[in-house]
């Protein structure tokens, strides 16, 4: 794993993305996040750690995934496209690489326990299934409302021998379920190892997070240059629910300035509508999880409920590095409507084989607002497959 130091767009020593993020926690969760905090560098940059991570990655996940010339996809759009493909990760998306390194990090920590919140349950099958992979036990909180509609992930996570905790207070779904897995991590500090899904929550969450998902990067800098002669591209495209996806991608590329970073959101219905998860077009600073961040809340800072036809992006903020990425310009935001991500991953489906999941078409309907140069080269990331998503592409046959 590369390290990026000196950064204008990595964490500063208080835990900060320029104006965002910091650690905004109750007095209870602190002397965990603390250990956490004083610990995780050493721990990841140890040779030992390098060694059993990157062992797995190879032999577990899949890694490296393959960086794929989309040959239609180009002609189609008079340019030279690049997926890079996490769907083909073990778990059918990107989220493993996380979970793969916080539970090789909470074992260091002399964790036994293992705790995490789920919405659409991705996240959570991809902890339960290192958990497995470890002989951890598990525990999963998720919202009584998601567990109803998101039985074949509920019954997956049973599979992988998680205990699935149902969320029964507010609105019984996501944020919900956050916040019973911060309290079951206040009550359970010793032996108990929170671990957070995506570039999200208290200082270190995002920049771990982004550490572990930096293997993206990494592979597309040494991949393309084979193809092409180049580590850089022009373009770089990713969809950004909390970002980790994008935080990935976008990781060793941050001071090559001449690489154009493009973050796609979820508009949903669009978003001057009610029906949005557009974070940078409808949101404003506040505090989230326990970081400093933009996100969708009412003038009296009521968080509001997104809304996204694709399960990953219905989030109602952005991790704290998107945040300053959003505010500096140094990455260009586009809000990409349920129905383009549709078309989008119809288009994928026919013109190159691949069903992409509905998060990752966001990311493929932002070429239509790109208008990449013939002499261009795009790289977009391919989060995850679309087995998911098939009974809603259903509607749209
Ligand atoms: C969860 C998920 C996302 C969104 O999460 P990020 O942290 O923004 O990457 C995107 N794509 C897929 C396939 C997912 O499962």
């Amino acid at each position: 794993m590369l390290q990026i130091e000196n950064s204008a767009f990595a964490v500063d020593e208080r835990g900060y993305y320029g104006d965002f993020g910091g650690a905004w926690i109750p007095e209870m969760l602190y002397p965990n996040v603390e250990e956490l905090r004083q610990n995780y560098l050493q721990i990841i940059y140890s040779p030992e750690f390098q060694e059993e991570f990157n062992q797995l990655l190879t032999d577990y996940v899949g890694r490296p995934t393959p960086l794929y010339y989309a040959n239609r996809l180009s002609n189609e759009y008079k340019t030279n496209i690049y997926l890079k493909r996490e769907d083909l990760c073990h778990t059918g998306a990107h989220k493993v690489n996380n979970t793969i390194g916080q539970i090789l990090l909470a074992k260091r920590l002399g964790k036994n326990k293992i705790v995490a919140e789920t919405g659409a349950g991705q996240h959570g099958v991809a902890t339960a299934t290192v958990c497995a992979l470890m002989g951890i036990e598990c525990i999963v909180y998720m919202g009584e409302v998601d567990i109803e509609r998101q039985a074949p992930n509920v019954a997956r996570m049973k599979m992988l021998g998680a205990t699935v905790m149902p969320a029964k207070s507010g609105s019984r779904t996501l944020k919900d379920a956050t916040n019973e897995a911060m309290r079951h991590w206040i009550n359970n500090p010793v032996d108990t190892h929170y671990i957070i899904g995506s570039v999200v929550g208290p200082h270190p969450y995002p920049d771990m997070v982004a550490r572990f998902q930096s293997v993206i990067s990494e592979e597309i800098r040494k991949q393309l240059f084979e193809k092409t002669g180049s580590e850089n591209p022009d373009h770089l495209i990713a969809c950004v629910g909390g970002g980790s996806n994008a935080a990935g991608t976008y990781f060793h590329y941050l001071d090559e300035l001449s690489v154009n970073i493009v973050a796609a959101e979820a508009a949903g219905h669009g978003v001057k509508t009610d029906k949005s998860a557009a974070t940078t077009f409808l949101g404003k600073e506040g505090v989230l999880h326990g970081s400093k961040s933009l996100l969708m809340q009412t003038i009296d800072g009521q968080v509001i409920e997104p809304h996204s036809i694709s399960a990953g992006l219905d989030y109602p903020g952005i991790g704290p590095m998107h945040a300053h990425l959003w505010k500096t310009g140094r990455a260009k935001f586009y809000a990409i409507s349920d129905d383009e991500a549709m078309q989008a991953g119809m288009k994928l489906s026919k013109l190159e084989g691949i069903i992409p999941a509905i998060e990752s078409s966001h990311a493929l309907a932002a070429l239509d607002y790109l208008k990449a140069g013939s002499d261009e080269t795009v790289v977009i990331s391919l989060s995850g497959r679309g087995d998911k998503d098939l009974s809603t592409y259903m509607k749209y046959l």
